[in-house]
């Protein structure tokens, strides 16, 4: 396989009939896409192409069994218009650790990175200055072998595509702690980013919609007693002033915010515990006051205050602190992001 990518470019943009002022998510994509197909035991020539829809037969074991894992990373645009990515080789590491675990080829990290800089680079109008614009990019595997044989394909897409996406204010989010449904359990796929760890979170969420919470926190399986993330996004609790998170395992998903957000807390002297955390504890300190916050970390919106939590029927409101730890490390995150801020750690990537 040759490493150097083809390019076509679109032969007109479609830039103009964007509204950047009125994007909803995920909706308007870029004018290119990134396209490998794995064949013959091997990745084959890496290509950049218009953006358009792909043609699959509809034996394509994506559609049967589900072989599917995705990536979700940003990419931002500092005051100079250079262009930055945060941590990229983390998310390349993770779509291939997710990939091994549903049976996909690993992608080689160099057309990864030379690719989705390549992209980048082009859809570069794309990416609007300003703090909360961003590119929201999804790097995703596919299995197209036409065949409905309950085996891994011999045939992939690794596709990369690019939205424009403005800061999302989801509000302060009410939440449910799941009693009965679970994301994810031992043994099983919780940790990898596979497309039907989604779609099996989709109908007990509507559920807990209709009873007026916006997300579920997940509880382990075997014992509903302790909290693992909050929907779609690892989750923080604040207790007097300790930073409480479990620790990532084979249900919980290693989040890049997540890992960012404790290594900015423990070089900021807050006082960090990576352990499990049960039901009954956040109860308590909710009771006697000392829950100050609980909030999710994701790539979309990199925290998510809760302020509400359910359990059992009962409701437990977490008052609103003046200093949230929450604003604390979003804001030093995007200083980092924008290239607003000294990066000490390395992790923003210049296209
Ligand atoms: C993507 C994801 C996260 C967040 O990961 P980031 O790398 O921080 O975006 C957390 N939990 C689950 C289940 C996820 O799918």
């Amino acid at each position: 396989m040759t490493n150097t990518i083809e390019i076509t470019k679109a032969q007109t943009s479609k830039i103009h009939d964007v509204d950047f002022e009125n994007l909803s998510f995920g909706k308007v994509f870029t004018d290119h896409m990134f396209v490998c197909d794995f064949k013959n035991g091997e990745w084959q020539q890496p290509e950049i192409t218009p953006y358009a829809p792909i043609t699959l037969d509809p034996s394509a074991r994506v559609f049967h069994y589900g072989q599917a894992v995705f990536e979700g990373m940003k990419a931002f645009k500092d005051d100079e218009n250079k262009v930055w990515l945060f941590r990229p080789e983390d998310n390349l590491l993770r779509i291939n650790k997710s990939a091994e675990r549903l049976a996909i080829p690993a992608f080689p990290q160099d057309v990864f990175m030379e690719g989705l800089k390549a992209l980048v680079q082009l859809d570069e109008a794309w990416v609007k200055q300003g703090l909360g614009n961003s590119l929201y990019i999804r790097p995703f595997v596919i299995a197209t072998e036409p065949a409905i044989a309950a085996s891994p394909a011999v045939e992939y897409k690794f596709l990369i595509i690019c939205s424009p996406a403005q800061s999302y204010y989801s509000g302060d989010v009410r939440v449910l702690i799941a009693e009965e449904f679970s994301r994810s359990a031992n043994g099983g796929v919780g940790y990898a980013k596979a497309a039907g760890n989604y779609a099996a979170q989709f109908y007990p969420t509507n559920l807990a919609n209709k009873e007026g919470f916006q997300q579920i926190i997940w509880t382990d399986a075997d014992t509903h007693q302790y909290l693992e993330e909050a929907g779609t996004m690892n989750v923080f609790f604040r207790i007097n002033d300790t930073l409480i998170t479990a620790p990532t395992s084979e249900r919980i998903l290693d989040g890049i915010t997540r890992k960012s957000i404790l290594k900015i807390a423990e070089d900021s002297g807050i006082s960090v515990e990576v352990r499990p955390v049960k039901v009954s504890e956040l109860i308590e300190a909710s009771k006697d006051g000392s829950l100050k916050e609980i909030f999710g970390s994701g790539t979309a919106a990199i925290v998510s205050p809760i302020s509400a939590f359910s359990y059992k029927g009962e409701v437990f409101e977490i008052p609103h602190q003046e200093e949230r730890f929450s604003a604390i490390f979003k804001e030093k995150l995007l200083n980092i992001q924008y290239n607003k801020s000294e990066d000490p750690y390395g992790w923003r990537v210049s296209i």
